[in-house]
């Protein structure tokens, strides 16, 4: 049984939702006033990561940060990419316990009070799991359907379906999360990676507020990527098969040309299959360089060693 009340920290990554701001701390505020009156929560932060807004995001967010102290802001110097500052957000945060949430309220924070009950239970890990996903069109559901698949198969660790960055994660998962060094951040291997005792809770996912999604085709290809590239060196090592399996068909095929020249003689010369092979193999060879180039640009990117990202200003922080 964990402690009654406890310290909880909100982290929202916040690139471009003038939109929804307002109506995001409005929500937000009432379900933590009613955790705080049920004794589930002492106090509480919320920790706005400001990725780079080139709307009226950062001045609302100074607004409100000025009349409640609890408001704290990160601005960044530029866009890095919400995984990022989900990142930053998880360095600051100094809560007994976390919950990331997106600003459009697609995360419902009704969910929280329920989140915090099964942590007192005991688990470190809460994942808010999706039912449904609402609003989203035919081609991302099965795309993401088909990448957790995928990756659910070749990589060693558990990555929830249908779970994003929403979960309620204990001080411990935090510290453990902090340890991950890495450039490429694929949050949700990086959140599952510690591992700890899980439970999920259940939610309808609502379509976006207000505003607009910021992630397209290419930006979820590349997420996709960042996902299995990270976790899993399986791609790097299938091509030793590909390859045994592929010399060794040719190797049946070759046999059976020789003896078919010996009983019949020389055939007429085989243009076609000749292409095809030289094809087949010229393909499989560029892919399985290509696949190399994706792990050693991840390398490059790793022992350039930069920062993960660049604060502009901090807002409500003690230091
Ligand atoms: N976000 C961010 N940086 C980005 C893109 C998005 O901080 O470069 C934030 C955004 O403000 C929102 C959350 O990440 O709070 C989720 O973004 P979005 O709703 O666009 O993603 P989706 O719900 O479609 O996965
Ligand atoms: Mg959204």
């Amino acid at each position: 049984m964990k402690k009654q009340n406890s310290y909880l920290s909100i982290i929202v990554p916040i690139f471009n939702e003038e939109e929804v701001i307002a109506n995001f701390f409005d929500v937000m505020n009432k379900v933590l006033q009613e955790c705080q009156e049920q004794k589930l929560l002492s106090d509480w932060e919320i920790i706005c990561v400001d990725d780079g807004s080139q709307d009226k995001s950062y001045d609302m967010l100074c607004e409100i940060s000025n009349k409640d102290e609890r408001v704290k802001i990160l601005s960044f110097s530029r866009n890095f990419g919400k995984e990022i500052a989900l990142s930053a957000g998880l360095e600051h945060a100094s809560g007994d316990i976390v919950i990331p949430i997106d600003a459009d309220l697609q995360d419902p924070p009704s969910l929280i009070p329920e989140m915090i009950e099964k942590w007192r239970e005991g688990f470190d890990v809460v994942l808010a799991t999706r039912k449904n996903r609402q609003g989203e069109t035919y081609l991302k559901k099965a795309t993401a359907s088909a990448f957790y698949k995928i990756i659910g198969k070749i990589s060693h660790i558990n990555i929830p379906a249908n779970t994003g960055d929403f979960r309620l994660l204990d001080r411990k998962v935090v510290n453990a999360i902090k340890q991950l060094p890495e450039r490429s951040r694929f949050m949700k291997g990086i959140l599952a990676w510690p591992g700890f005792k899980t439970t999920s809770v259940y939610f309808d996912r609502d379509p976006r507020h207000a505003g607009k999604t910021s992630w397209n085709m290419w930006k979820l290809w590349q997420f996709a990527l960042d996902g299995i590239f990270g976790f899993t060196s399986a791609p790097l090592k299938i091509w030793t098969y590909v390859g045994i399996i592929i010399s060794l068909v040719s190797f049946i095929y070759a046999g059976t040309l020789i003896a078919k020249t010996i009983i019949y003689g020389v055939d007429v010369p085989g243009y076609a299959s000749l292409i095809t092979v030289v094809l087949f193999i010229g393909g499989i060879q560029l892919i399985s360089l290509g696949i190399q180039g994706e792990y050693i640009s991840r390398i490059y990117k790793e022992v350039k060693h930069r920062p993960l990202y660049i604060i502009n200003e901090k807002k409500g922080f003690k230091d």
